[in-house]
């Protein structure tokens, strides 16, 4: 009751000493005033500090922290000056060691709740853990007759302006201010997007401006691939919607073509603008090198990858595999991927444009090995029981979303795949991301003597 009463007193403005005694799995600071949960950016367990409430809601409440009178030992001082006010970073305060091992506890917690719980090894971190993103897509506005570029404030469409990011490769950062110092401004008020890939191993970049035509943008575009000669794609892409999709449908190429050339272990990859690519190069290889390893691939080995992308999983495979299928629903992608194939000299590997789901649902082939990527949202419970139907050795089930990999474990499991093993990589140094790998068989190859209801009633069948 007394709690209540409490959380229903809290108001905007009001502050309050708050002492942090755990971590958000988005990075904030969590404490509790009376009842009520408070959040607050920036304070990590451990510390004090006076803040001021600037959300209160029913049963939690959101702080700016004001003043802090400790330092917990895991703190650091960022490097970007605009890591307090930016969305992008949410770690930077915390040691990279700290960083790693945070994860890590997160994770071993997160799928503890499974039984029995898979190993979580250690996260598999950076070298160096700055300036390493190859893709940005910066907002971008004109306030009194001034751009305003950089990236979105948490859970606002405010625009924090952002000069040069320290996570972003530093050859994206120079033509992005090149970019914000000399495009008209008639120009950049059409806009809503810019977005540059950089391809550091075959020095070569994309830059894809986002918004509404503008003709005036043909003329920055031939002083633009004059002062970088490493750009060798520039794209007009349309998006007139009002919602927060970024990319638009039609585009037009502005000079070059519309894809760029990517390396990963010694693979050429020609990669369009719509197709997805790892955006960490460095930890792409530790991950990708990681999960065939977990696979275990042998000279005969069938090898099906779901949700594959420019192929890039499937293409490395080929080489120690029998036979590749990709399937990829993107058809951008798929003409990447076939592309690769080719480019890259490789004949036992085919791409498949159709969803994965319906693509495992009317599979009758044979598989030895299948490998998952699926994005954020994970697997749906159809697309588990289409791919149980598959009857791989190894499941292999790559995930950058430790909550959808947890629940599709956990319904794995119910139809007769074990989780054993779970290998984290660090892909998104400074922020609360994760990238996991599971390594899965049938129960019965996991040494189970008995096995969970639902497969021993369909081999009975
Ligand atoms: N394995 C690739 C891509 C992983 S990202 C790589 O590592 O580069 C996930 C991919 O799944 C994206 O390419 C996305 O276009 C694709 N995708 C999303 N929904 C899909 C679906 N229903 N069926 C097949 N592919 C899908």
């Amino acid at each position: 009751m007394g709690q209540v009463c409490y959380s229903v007193a809290m108001k905007k403005n009001e502050e309050y000493t708050l002492e942090c005694t755990g971590l958000s799995d988005q990075g904030y600071g969590i404490g509790h005033i009376g009842g009520m949960t408070v959040f607050a950016a920036n304070l990590l367990p451990g510390e004090k500090a006076r803040v001021r409430i600037i959300k209160p809601a029913s049963r939690y409440a959101i702080a700016r922290v004001m003043e802090r009178f400790s330092d917990s030992p895991i703190r650091t001082e960022p490097r970007c000056p605009y890591a307090a006010q930016c969305g992008g970073c949410s770690f930077q305060h915390v040691k990279y060691e700290d960083q790693l091992l945070w994860k890590h506890q997160q994770l071993d917690h997160l799928f503890s709740v499974l039984d029995p719980a898979p190993e979580v090894l250690p996260v598999l971190g950076m070298e160096d853990p700055y300036y390493y993103r190859n893709k940005a897509q910066f907002p971008i506005q004109v306030r009194d007759g001034k751009i305003i570029s950089g990236f979105y404030r948490p859970r606002t469409n405010t625009i924090v302006d952002v000069e040069d990011c320290a996570i972003q490769s530093e050859r994206i950062n120079e033509v992005y201010r090149w970019i914000r110092a000399n495009l008209p401004v008639s120009v950049a008020e059409d806009l809503r997007h810019l977005f540059i890939r950089d391809s550091e191993k075959r020095h070569q970049m994309q830059v894809v401006f986002i918004g509404r035509w503008n003709p005036r943008l043909e003329g920055f575009v031939r002083r633009l691939v004059k002062v970088f000669p490493e750009i060798v794609s520039v794209v007009f892409n349309e998006n007139l919607r009002d919602d927060n999709v970024i990319l638009g449908e039609k585009y037009r190429v502005l000079y070059g073509s519309d894809s760029l050339e990517e390396d990963c272990l010694g693979l050429t990859i020609s990669l369009h603008f719509k197709s997805f690519f790892q955006v960490n190069p460095a930890q792409m290889e530790v991950l990708y090198s990681t999960a065939l390893k977990m696979a275990d691939l042998k000279k005969t080995d069938r090898v099906v990858e779901l949700y594959s992308g420019t192929g890039t999983i499937g293409l490395l495979a080929s080489r120690q595999a029998a036979e590749v299928t990709g399937v990829e629903i993107v058809p951008e992608a798929v003409e990447n991927a076939r592309e690769n194939a080719r480019i890259n000299h490789i004949r036992n590997a085919q791409f498949v444009c159709q969803d994965a789901s319906d693509f495992a649902a009317g599979f009758h082939g044979q598989a030895d090995v299948l490998i998952v990527d699926p994005p954020r949202k994970g697997l749906s419970a159809q697309g588990i029981e289409n791919i149980v139907r598959i009857h791989p050795e190894r499941l292999v089930y790559i995930s950058c979303n430790p909550r959808t990999l947890q629940r599709d474990l956990q319904l794995l499991q119910k139809d007769g795949y074990l989780c054993s093993r779970i290998q984290p990589v660090d892909m998104f140094s400074h922020t609360s991301g994760i990238e996991c790998i599971a390594l899965l068989h049938p129960c019965s190859a996991c040494g189970q003597t008995e096995k969970p209801e639902r497969s021993a009633q369909k081999e009975e069948q």
